[in-house]
């Protein structure tokens, strides 16, 4: 094997609130090879986010080491940061989180306005994603007039538009129903066996967490194999 994708050691993470303080992460090692579909489980409260957050550089550790494709971003400042996020990580989220007043087409694009890329590139891309999730029909469609799955296919073509390595979802079926669910786990499935993305995916439903190879348990804070 080569150098994890990502590997972390001894994180801890606190926040501290009106005086008090919360230990939302204890000392977290977690390694994840390239190309591997894990799945991090615990009830609510137990640090997901905040794990997700971590793994996703939205936030640093207060101590311990991660090391993200091979780079050491707790030693990053913001913009720097920013930079390894955008090209390493693609995020999906449980209320997907699309601009409304953007047509679903528009929304996956965004990214590559960031990214650089000239308006047909864009739209040539943004096109064939939304054509291998099932949407062609869908690209000029506001947010509202799509079901709750079809959103979330949409939040996937804009998390892999600009092809990162790894796919981070937080609790990506939560606002589904069980169909809907289903699948964008056969999506997620896909896109990890197909085209080698690694997925961590943050679930609290047991259901869910089995599709992955690897399943991983926090609670209060400590990750349990
Ligand atoms: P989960 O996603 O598993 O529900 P979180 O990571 O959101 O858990 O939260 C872990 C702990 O940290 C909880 O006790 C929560 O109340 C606390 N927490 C999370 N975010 C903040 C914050 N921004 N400020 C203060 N406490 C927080
Ligand atoms: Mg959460």
């Amino acid at each position: 094997m080569g150098i994890p994708i990502i590997l972390m050691q001894h994180v801890d993470k606190c926040y501290s609130l009106d005086g008090v303080e919360v230990q939302a992460l204890r000392g977290v090692d977690l390694t994840v090879d390239s190309g591997e579909f894990v799945a991090i489980m615990g009830p609510s409260g137990s640090g997901k986010s905040t794990l997700m957050n971590v793994i996703g550089c939205l936030d640093l550790p207060d101590s311990g080491t991660y090391t993200l494709n091979g780079e050491d971003v707790t030693a990053l400042g913001g913009d720097a940061l920013a930079r390894v996020r955008n090209r390493t990580i693609g995020f999906v989220f449980q209320s997907f989180n699309l601009l409304p007043r953007t047509s679903a087409v528009e929304n996956v694009e965004m990214p590559l306005i960031y990214a650089g890329i000239a308006k047909q590139g864009r739209r040539q891309r943004a096109q064939v994603l939304m054509e291998s999730l099932g949407l062609t029909d869908r690209m000029n469609h506001m947010p509202s007039q799509l079901s709750g799955g079809q959103q979330q296919r949409v939040a996937i073509a804009r998390a892999l538009v600009n092809r990162p390595p790894i796919l981070l979802a937080d609790e990506p079926t939560g606002n589904l129903d069980s169909r809907s669910g289903e699948e964008v786990m056969n999506i997620l499935e896909e896109l990890n066996r197909r085209d080698g993305v690694t997925i961590v995916l943050i679930t609290h439903e047991p259901e869910i967490a089995k599709r992955a190879d690897r399943m991983l348990t926090l609670r209060d804070g400590r990750l349990e194999g």
